[in-house]
């Protein structure tokens, strides 16, 4: 085998624990379907766009710089379809289908966004909240000219800050939460000062450009003939369910719209690792050690893919999985791993209040599911609406894999992804537990890839043609 150590995902956690491992001896392999390392928050804006200056672009520069200058071996722009026995991993990239192999693999993975569905979510013209993030610091791109953003969590704010700085006009920002949950989050969110007056300096850009802000408000409905025209904000109670009150109706060509983010772990969830149901954290994750390795020999796990904790926990966790692997892999000694990884360990304790109180905002209002309407598309991939759910059940699924073999949903190009974590909800609220109707099983390919990609170039000529069996 020619490396170490493979790990997927090159943002805060994977990159970190790529450039432990290598600093401690490791030959690794690091994998990312981007053509930069950064992750979703350090990302790199596309091949000949300049954007302006920002604390994620600075930090994200400064980590492709270390990458660059370490010997880890990069293959960015890949994007991994498979991982098999013995961490064979399978990645489409420029030169079409290439493995490798080692005795180590680390998931870092990221997490993917959650939108709760509501009448009209699959226009034109909504797009999620996170997906927002990725159009304004990728590709300088505005969502819309008139824009309403909605939904929870700190993305809000950073979208809402975005848009203003790229000249676009926000109608309104509908926030789950009220006043009391800031304050309530208030002294963990002061815990990060720096975050906080980040965060700060976004709230008064909002304010001074007059931005209405509708506290406990939720989307009721996105309208328009062929795209998004208006948006119907409802109030909601703190638990996410629609309560009396006016409702307001808002014009706008984007809507922007996310529920928190899901944990990405379909690489454990492959080789059927431990794992447990954990609300706050975002859903399934898998079961880790305090150095993140998982139940399976081998197999490291680490950043928002393990449960949504944000990136200055990604980052040291990156790094502790990095060095953990390498104190595995014997290029370590005890003592040495003990005083190496003491700071990692360190910035995981300080950042967790922090990470607890943007958890809590981003985790799924069980009431806000049950709002959702029969006639709503729940997977968008396979048309599948809550109503087709709810009869699944009744004809007997009790589980996501039956519910898939029911009706389709989660069999689409998203796998699930989008669709799983509240198909899952709408399921268990009939069942009686997550934990019962249990997740989707990971198969690959876990990225759509094009057969043609796999494949290659090939004559037909060259095609071995066995010759025709006896009669
Ligand atoms: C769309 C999106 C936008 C976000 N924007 C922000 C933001 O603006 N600010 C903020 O504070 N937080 C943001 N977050 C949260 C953010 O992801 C985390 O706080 C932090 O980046 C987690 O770091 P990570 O290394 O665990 O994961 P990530 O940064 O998500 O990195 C995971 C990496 O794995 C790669 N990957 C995943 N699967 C594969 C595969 N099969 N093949 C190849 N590569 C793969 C991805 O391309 C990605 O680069 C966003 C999350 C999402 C999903």
């Amino acid at each position: 085998m020619s490396h170490d150590v493979i790990i997927l995902g090159a943002g805060p956690a994977g990159a970190n624990a790529a450039l432990a491992a290598a600093e401690s001896g490791l030959r690794v392999a690091l994998f990312d379907q981007q053509p930069e390392a950064g992750g979703q928050v350090w990302r790199a804006p596309l091949p000949g766009l300049s954007m302006p200056s920002s604390p994620e672009l600075s930090s994200g520069d400064a980590l492709r710089a270390r990458l660059a200058a370490s010997a880890v071996e990069c293959r960015l722009g890949r994007t991994v379809w498979s991982v098999g026995s013995h961490f064979r991993v399978d990645a489409v990239g420029p030169d079409g289908n290439e493995h490798v192999e080692a005795p180590r693999l680390i998931a870092a993975t990221g997490a993917h966004e959650r939108v709760v569905p509501f009448p009209g979510w699959t226009l034109p013209g909504v797009i999620g909240l996170a997906a927002a993030t990725v159009l304004l610091k990728s590709h300088g791109a505005l969502p819309g000219q008139r824009v309403v953003i909605a939904g929870c969590g700190p993305l809000l704010v950073a979208v809402a800050a975005g848009v203003l700085k790229g000249g676009g006009t926000i109608a309104a920002i509908a926030d789950l939460a009220g006043p009391s949950d800031w304050l309530r989050a208030l002294p963990a969110l002061a815990s990060q000062p720096r975050l906080l007056a980040r965060g700060a300096g976004w709230a008064l850009k909002i304010g001074g450009a007059r931005v209405p802000v509708l506290f406990r408000h939720g989307v009721r409905a996105a309208e328009g003939d062929d795209a998004l025209s208006r948006v119907s904000l409802a109030p909601v109670d703190a638990e996410g369910a629609f309560i009396a009150g006016p409702e307001r109706v808002m014009e706008a060509d984007a809507l922007c719209v996310g529920h928190g983010l899901v944990p990405g772990a379909e690489v454990p969830r492959l080789f059927r690792v431990a794992q447990a149901f954990d609300r706050q954290r975002g859903g399934f994750v898998p079961k880790l050690d305090a150095e993140g390795r998982t139940s399976l020999n081998g197999l490291y796990a680490c950043g928002d893919g393990v449960g949504l904790r944000g990136a200055l926990v990604a980052e040291a966790a990156g790094r502790l999985a990095g060095l953990a692997c390498a104190h595995d892999a014997g290029a370590l000694t005890a003592a040495t791993f003990a005083s190496v990884s003491a700071p990692a360990r360190e910035a995981i304790g300080q950042a967790r209040a922090f990470s607890d109180a943007m958890a809590d905002m981003m985790a799924l209002r069980p009431a806000q599911v049950a709002a959702i309407p029969p006639e709503t598309t729940v997977c968008r991939c396979e048309d599948v609406t809550r109503a087709d759910i709810e009869s699944a059940y009744a004809d007997g699924a009790r589980d996501m894999n039956q519910l898939k073999q029911f009706t389709r949903c989660g069999m689409g190009p998203c796998q699930g992804r989008f669709c799983g974590d509240v198909a899952a909800e709408i399921l268990a609220a009939k069942v009686g537990s997550r934990e019962e109707v249990g997740t989707f099983t990971a198969r690959p390919p876990l990225r759509p890839v094009a057969l043609a990609d796999l494949l290659g170039s090939f004559d037909y000529s060259d095609i071995p043609i066995p010759p025709p069996a006896p009669l």
